[in-house]
Formats: C-alpha cells, structure tokens, sequence
C-alpha cells in the first residue's frame, strides 16, 4: 500500500512553497492509525523528511558556496523561515498521534522518549515567550558582530585581530588583546540589560512547563536521559581536580619557554615552538588528496568513503570570494550522503576542521542504513564524540607518505592539538557551572552578583594565569560567551564527547584496526540507543569521575612528553 504520491527525488521541491508540501502532511494528519498501517504510515512520512530535508540542504549548500545569487538567496530563506517551520510544527501533531496510538517497536524506543518528551513539555503560552527569545538572541548577535576595533588606523572586525593575538612581540599580543576586550566592556551594560530579560523570559518558561528553575527544564527539553544536574556538579568537581592542575603544569611550561616571570592573559596563544606557522596544504587539490591519504591509513573504509565525497563533489573546502564564512557537515538523507563546506586557506586550523568535519560525515555514511530518519542523528554527546574521535584517531596519520607534515611538524600539531584538549576541558567546566548558578542561585537576575560569581567560577578552574588589575577583563569573557546567551547549557556536550574521544583515541594508541572498527559499530547504531549504550560500544564511557578523568590526563601528559623527546633541540 502507498500510503503518499511522493516524487522520486527532492529535485522536485527545490522550488517548493510550504502549500506545495502542506498536502502530504494533511494526508499523515488524516489517514486512520491502525496496528496494520502505522509502520507503512511511518515510512511515508520518513521519506518525506528525507526529501524535504535533502531540498533544504541542498538550497542552503547552494546558498552559502555563492552567498552572491538572489535566487539561491531567496531558495534558501523559503526553506529555512516558511517550508521547515510549518513542517515541523506539522511533524509535532504527527509525532503525537504515533504517541498516542501506543506504537513501539525496539529500534524505535529512543525515539519515541523523544518524542513523548518534547510533547509533555510543551506549552502553548511559551511559544510567544521562545519567539521573544529569538529576537533578544537576534540583538545579541547584531552588537556583538558589529563589535571593531581600530587597528594601526583601520577599524577591523574583532576576528581580525585574531593573527596579532599570536605575535612573538608581547606588546602587540597584549594591545591586540585589549582590543578585542574593550567592545565587551564598553558594551557591558548593553549586554546586562539584555541578559536580564532573556533570564527572566526563560524562567518564567520553565515555570509555565512545570519546572522550578530553566535547568530543570533544560535537561528535558535536550533530551538528557542519562545524565542529571548531579552529574554535571560531579563533573565540575573532577575537572577542577585533573584537568586544572595538568594545566597550570602546561602553563608553568610556557612561561618557562616564553622566558617570562608572569604568564598574561595576553601570552596563551603565542606558539613558543616556533615564529612561522605551519603550512600544511596550499590548494584544496592537496587538501583533499592528503586528507584521503591520512583517512586510508586510519582505515581503509574510511579512505574510500571520503574518496567517493570527492568522486562524487561532496566537499568544497578552499575559501572563495562569495562563500559564507565557516565549516559545517551536512546530511543528504535521501541520498543517503553527507556534504562538507569549510573555509580553508592552507592552516593547520583547517586540517583539524576538516578531520573534524569528516567525523560527522563517516557518521551521516553509518547510520544512513538505518530504515527511517529518526534514527540516524543523535544529539551533540554522540554527534561530537564522532567528529572528536576522528580528529584524534587522525592526529598520528598526519605525517607520513602523502600526509600534511615531516615528523617534527606532525609531533607538534599533535602536541598542539592535545594541550588544546587539556586547556579545553576547564572552559568547558567553568562555563557549565556558571550556567548552573545563573539559573538556581536565586541571583541570577543581578547583574552585579552575576560578575562576581563569574569571577568566583573563573578563579577555581583556571590557574597559572596573572589576572592582577584586569578585572573588568576578566569579567568581559563571559559576555563574549555566546552560549550562555544564545544556545543555554549547551556546552558540556562537547566535554562529554571529548572524554569518549580520549578513550578511543586510548584504545588506538593499543590496537588502532580496533578502535576504529568499534568507533564504526558505534556510529552505525545512530540514535537508536542511550548514550552510556553508545559509548560503550564506542569503547568509552560517560564520564563524570575524577579517577577516569585523571588516568586519560595523565596519558595525554605522557603522549605530549613523548612527542616532544622526539623533537629536534631547538637554540
Ligand atoms: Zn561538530
């Protein structure tokens, strides 16, 4: 039994207006719910999220490779501000009805949790309340991206100054540093103010679902299943006793390297290595064939999968007049293809980007057997323990035949790479208790208390950093922390993942085939099972426990010793 006329390929929408779709949506809406027909019921409507997704992505990849042609504007707005919104508002009445006719099926469970969860917090009376978030997050972004600085007599974006933050000359590292932290604290008020009303619109949504705060109601609405707010002090906890003295330890080093008697805000990201970055690539020809290279080392599967991305033009990686700013890997769900876009120009920022990216791709390749849509993509502690992993299992294959590096340029992205892990993890912590506070302190809404406290949260997780006089600085980093305005209490996910991450990268450093072959088995289950479940197939757990924490740093400790023994002295 058909139970929808669809077209064979999303071509068809390319063009499509939301009244060309709403029909098929009206007919899952309306054909009666039997035990007989709901699985063809279900498939139908899965091939349709699958054309309409795979119309939209390719209107947004079209969009943003030529950001120049009106048309694909004007493709890409349809889909992302008409055709997708409605869809989804139409797939929430439909995911009910599958709740509602007590459906299930194993390979289904996780879904349909989500499902059921999304439903039972919903409320009409926040759908005005998310709508008013958007705008104040929309504000957000417009202050902090017209955000310039005058730069030797030329106003330049804040990004700009990114190349000076790493001069060998300290004063033009510290006076690039300044500049990019004196918008925020001009701006400090602004920024407060507009805090003050997205905190009180999103406690009063958690109110009206029934929550006592906007954690509780984050965890949820994220579909958190199998960590609590516990877990997260626990983590908190075990960072601050692994993570925060590794890298006081790492910065003692730097400042020992740097010659210096303090180490400033203003000295982290100067590299004392070397004076010339790297340069791994210098076309996106080599990118890609150098990328393949690596890839085929960490397994053959791999290698050939990302040969048929360049078989079959799913990359486009060189930066071009034209093209939107950033990297992303997206999912053709009815090809069954992933496409990754980034801005590449010959740094070793763009290797991690792009070993990064292919994570997500080899991902989108795995579960894409999987029959129906919902399956395939879990949230970001399962997406990103993919992407981490990859950059990491990599990380080994980048020198050698056909690869990015001679031995002494691979030791140090690897050394680099790894510190950035070490350092990472802090931030991570500092930024999810801090959100913690914000929301359950019962002081959130001050503005005054809200900089102090995040003072109190920076003092205990970073050390080894001379902060004498600049406090106002120091207080100006949370208010460049989008994620604490825009997208709340999504950041440990990132924490979590690179925890998993380690652990395979553990496992390979042993028995590499066998790493990735259990990566892979992970990978294919998509979102079909709990996330401990996941990892555990990954070879990982979740962690939130100092001893796991402790053991991974001290093996990343060991790893950059040893990579650096094998370096040449340096005068
Ligand atoms: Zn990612």
């Amino acid at each position: 039994m058909t139970v929808l006329d669809l077209p064979p390929t999303p071509a068809a929408f390319a063009k499509a207006t939301w009244d060309d779709i709403a029909s098929f949506y009206d007919e899952l809406a309306e054909r009666a719910l039997t035990a007989e027909s709901v699985e063809a019921w279900l498939q139908a409507w899965s091939t349709l999220e699958e054309l309409l997704t795979e119309a939209a992505a390719l209107a947004m990849i079209a969009y943003t490779i030529d950001t120049g042609d009106a048309a694909k504007a004007a493709d890409h707005l349809r889909f992302s501000t008409e055709v997708l919104p409605k869809a989804e508002e139409r797939s929430v009445a439909l995911a009910r009805r599958l709740i509602d006719s007590g459906f299930t099926r194993p390979d289904m469970e996780t879904t349909i949790r989500r499902f059921r969860t999304a439903s039972e917090i919903f409320r009409e009376a926040n759908v005005p309340i998310f709508a008013e978030v958007e705008e104040h997050a929309a504000t957000y972004q417009r202050i902090t991206g017209s955000m310039t600085a005058v730069w030797d007599g030329v106003e330049l974006p804040l990004p700009q100054l990114q190349p000076f933050l790493k001069s060998p000359d300290r004063s033009v590292r510290e006076r690039a540093w300044r500049s990019a932290t004196g918008p925020y604290i001009a701006q400090r008020d602004t920024l407060a103010s507009l805090f003050d009303t997205l905190f009180e619109l999103r406690q009063r949504a958690a109110a009206n679902a029934g929550f006592a705060n906007y954690r509780d109601y984050s965890f949820p609405s994220k579909f958190r299943f199998d960590y609590t707010p516990a877990d997260c002090e626990r983590f908190h906890d075990a960072v601050e006793q692994t993570f925060v003295p590794a890298v006081e330890r790492l910065y003692a080093e730097r400042r020992r390297r740097l010659d210096l008697d303090e180490l400033r805000p203003w000295d982290l990201q100067v590299e004392p290595q070397r004076n010339e970055p790297l340069r791994p690539f210098a076309t996106e020809r080599e990118l890609l064939q150098r990328g393949r290279a690596v890839f085929e080392r960490v397994a053959p599967e791999l290698g050939a999968e990302f040969q048929r991305m360049i078989d079959e033009r799913l990359l486009d990686l060189a930066s071009r007049k034209g093209k939107a700013p950033g990297g992303y890997c997206e999912t053709l769900h009815f090809r069954g293809r992933p496409f990754i876009f980034m801005n590449a120009v010959g740094l070793v920022d763009d290797v991690n980007t792009l070993l990064h990216e292919a994570g997500h791709a080899f991902h989108a390749f795995a579960s894409h057997p999987l029959p129906l849509i919902w399956q395939r993509h879990p949230g970001s502690e399962a997406a990103e323990l993919a992407s981490m992993s990859m950059e990491l299992l990599a990380a080994p294959q980048l020198a050698g035949p056909g690869g990015f590096y001679g031995d002494a340029e691979g030791r140090l992205a690897e050394i680099e790479h790894l510190e950035d892990i070490l350092i990472a993890l802090p931030h991570i912590a500092s930024v999810d208790a801090y959100q913690h506070w914000l929301y359950t302190s019962g002081q959130g809404h001050d503005a005054r208390a809200r900089d102090a406290a995040w003072l109190r949260t920076r003092t205990r997780f970073e050390r080894g950093v001379d902060w004498s006089g600049l406090e106002q600085e120091r207080v100006a980093r949370w208010y460049r922390q989008l994620h604490i305005f825009l997208y709340p209490f999504y950041y440990i996910e990132y924490g979590l993942a690179q925890l998993g991450a380690l652990q395979v990268w553990r496992n390979s450093l042993r028995d590499l085939p066998g790493a990735v072959r259990r990566y892979r088995e992970a990978l294919a289950l998509g979102a079909t099972r709990s996330l401990p479940d996941t990892y555990a197939i990954a070879g990982a757990s979740l962690t939130f426990d100092a001893p796991t924490m402790g053991a991974l740093v001290a093996q990343v400790e060991e790893r950059i010793a040893s990579l650096r023994g094998g370096l040449p002295e340096r005068g």
